[in-house]
């Protein structure tokens, strides 16, 4: 038996149960052992009954007084209960329906029970405890994820089984002398005791060598992926212009800001190719940033193209730029899908003329038909939205021309470093200055009123407000629903009110009719479904009320929540909800307890996971199945010895090194190709 042995070797698995197994991705032995548990109970820690924690799981060793006694309380379930006694106090013990834990008790035997003890003082009880004898289960016990069919104990026992066989399944990915020098356990050894645990020392040095090899394998292979060598570009950048963009800017940048612009003219200026991820929270100025490199691109006769994820913003950051360069001779133009074709053909001839300085655009900028003079920078706001086909495509109209992503979803730093692997980073983490913090408030739809009261008040001091509209069931759409409830408050609650509707199924001239408006002050209050999340800008709008808030994860509710807060003026976010539910109450809760984007990614990812967080299979990203990727410190770690090797031996044909590639490629499964 090895790792390849199909799962059907191991006794007790038939084809049924394989294909229970199955369905868990484990197809060989190998896949079982790599099946790592999913928590642990700790039964190696005995409490006392009186000492027993209320409503937390512990582990009691109490002598039973009588076979517990079955009583059918209605159809279908018959409660069995017995008391145990550890010498000290009496304790309830029933369970519901398992006739076989039940019946498996002895009088006047030990046993160790481990659940929540409930009850008070005089009484107390455990309902449903897990059992076991006391010579097998006081040590910490593994969880692991089952599925209909299959249980944790089972799963545990055919671990158990396959090492009755062998103990040494794995060869070691890792080279010896990165172990050594890390100290790091032996992967057999490592699996094995994350299955069974001699105590906690070991097994958390077991995890720390098993998440280490995941993101050490994951960095790895993003590197050799993307090539670790420095392309020289074409494009010269000789001179740096940005402080006289600067000097004409109407704010002085933030620390943050000045930092951005002076790594990335550096860079470009240093005939290498920029591959720059700017990475800053909502409102933290990221256009300034891209504006100031485009004049300098621009000033050193290069063109620049700029591309968005939606009309809206396109069309936002084409006035934006207009604005920053209105007392230059550069010269801004805008495509976009609904660009009239007349239109379009004139500014892709002058795009290819050199008759355009900066084209600012949505996907239309991708297009083959799209040609350029001399493209030198290419900036791509909020990545990514993007999926991964678009990525260069825009690029490749050039010669090699720098590139700057930015992202305002903010990409926990520890994923954002996986994701871009050896992108440089640049991070805005400075708001500009004289920003109030947001208010954020979680109330239920009974207060609804209040909360739209105090909009009111808002908007009759002369402020703007969003309200994000509730998420539809299934049958109805959302444009239905957006629909019937602008009309209703602006035809009630907001009457006398200018109210007007946003939604993803207009027509982008209708959307940018409503957002002209919105921006000039005409409509006061904004009711949209989610496509304002991404990068509006109105700093006069500083009130948000988001309807069915349960509905949205954390990061989506932090974009939407951006849109407010980004001018003088103190904004207030309110969340309404009727859920009860804990992940929605606990998302709730973060909110009203931080506005820092980084805090809420990181909580959001931990939530969810990341393989949620970007939609695993748009990126490309391989399950990690036991790192947390908010682990900074070995990612780190792991991201300089990875950076190590790949310079040292980039094809892995030292002795040491050759198992790196197998391990990437098992990591990586098939979904990258390694070559
Ligand atoms: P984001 O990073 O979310 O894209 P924006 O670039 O839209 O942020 O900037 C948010 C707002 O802050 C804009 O109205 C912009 O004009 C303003 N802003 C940017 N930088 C500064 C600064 N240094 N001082 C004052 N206001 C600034
Ligand atoms: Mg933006």
């Amino acid at each position: 038996m090895d790792r390849n042995t199909n799962i059907q070797y191991l006794k007790g698995v038939g084809e049924k149960r394989a294909k229970i197994l199955n369905k868990l991705g484990i197809f060989t032995v190998g896949d079982l052992l790599r099946f790592y548990p999913r928590d642990y109970m700790d039964w190696s820690k005995i409490t006392s009954i009186t000492a027993a924690p209320y409503d937390e799981n512990c582990c009691v060793r109490a002598i039973v007084n009588h076979k517990p006694k079955g009583a059918k309380i209605r159809k279908g379930m018959t409660i069995y209960k017995t008391v145990a006694t550890d010498g000290e106090s009496l304790m309830n013990i029933t369970f519901f329906n398992n006739k076989y834990t039940a019946e498996s008790l002895e009088a006047g035997k030990e046993y160790l029970f481990y659940g929540k003890v409930t009850g008070n003082f005089h009484r107390r009880e455990m309902s449903s405890p897990l059992v076991s004898p006391v010579d097998k289960g006081m040590r910490i016990h593994s969880v692991y994820h089952q599925s209909a069919g299959i249980n944790s104990r089972a799963i545990e026992k055919l671990i158990r089984q396959a090492y009755e066989m062998r103990n040494d399944y794995f060869v070691d990915y890792l080279p010896q002398s990165l172990r050594d020098k890390l100290c790091l356990m032996e992967v057999n050894k490592a699996i094995y005791e994350l299955h069974f645990p001699t105590n906690e020392d070991t097994l958390s040095e077991a995890r720390r060598r098993l998440i280490f090899e995941e993101l050490f394998l994951f960095q790895i292979g993003l590197m050799k992926l993307k090539g670790n060598r420095k392309e020289s570009t074409p494009v010269e950048i000789q001179n740096d212009f940005t402080d006289e963009f600067i000097s004409m800017l109407p704010f002085t940048l933030t620390g943050a800001q000045s930092r951005a612009v002076r790594e990335s003219v550096e860079q470009m200026t240093s005939q290498f190719t920029m591959n720059r991820l700017l990475q800053g929270d909502v409102g933290s100025g990221k256009t300034a940033v891209a504006a100031a490199l485009i004049y300098t691109v621009v000033k050193n006769s290069y063109q620049c193209a700029f591309m968005a994820p939606t009309e809206i913003l396109a069309a936002q950051h084409y006035k934006t730029c207009l604005n920053f360069f209105e007392s230059t001779p550069i010269r801004v133009a805008l495509l976009t899908g609904s660009t009239t074709a007349a239109k379009k053909r004139e500014i892709k001839a002058q795009l290819k003329n050199n008759e355009i300085d900066l084209i600012v655009g949505t996907h239309a900028l991708i297009q083959d038909d799209v040609e350029f003079n001399n493209l030198g920078l290419v900036i791509t706001d909020e990545q990514h939205r993007f999926g991964v086909r678009h990525r260069g495509a825009l690029s490749n109209k050039g010669n090699r021309p720098h590139t700057l992503v930015m992202s305002a979803t903010p990409i926990p730093r520890t994923l954002a470093l996986m994701l871009y692997g050896d992108l440089d980073v640049s991070i805005l983490d400075e708001l500009p200055p004289g920003r109030q913090p947001i208010e954020t408030y979680a109330i239920d739809t009974a207060k609804r009123h209040r909360a739209f009261n105090y909009v009111k008040k808002h908007l009759d001091e002369g402020r703007q407000g969003y309200i994000v509209c509730p998420l539809v069931d299934e049958g109805e759409t959302d444009l239905a629903a957006a629909t019937e409830y602008a009309e209703n408050i602006s035809k009630g609650f907001f009457s006398g009110y200018k109210v007007g509707l946003l939604h993803g199924k207009m027509k982008p001239k209708e959307k940018e009719a409503v957002m002209a408006q919105f921006v000039s002050g005409e409509i006061k209050l904004l009711v949209s479904t989610t496509v304002i999340e991404v990068g509006v800008d109105v700093p006069n709008s500083v009130i948000m009320v988001i309807e069915n808030a349960e509905r949205f994860g954390l990061s989506q509710l932090h974009q939407l929540r951006g849109r407010i807060g980004r001018g003088k003026y103190k904004s207030t976010c309110i969340l309404i909800t009727d859920a009860q539910n804990d992940a929605a109450q606990k998302r709730m809760k973060i909110m009203t307890s931080t506005t820092d984007g980084f805090k809420i990614a990181d909580a959001d990812l931990k939530m969810r996971g990341p393989g949620d967080f970007f939609g695993s299979r748009q990126h490309g990203l391989p399950e990690m199945k036991i790192a947390m990727l908010t682990d900074t410190a070995l990612l780190n770690e792991a991201n300089r010895f990875a950076r190590e090797i790949i310079i040292d031996d980039p094809e892995f044909e030292k002795e040491d090194n050759q198992n790196l590639r197998e391990g990437i490629a098992h990591l990586f499964s098939g979904e990258y190709v390694m070559n």
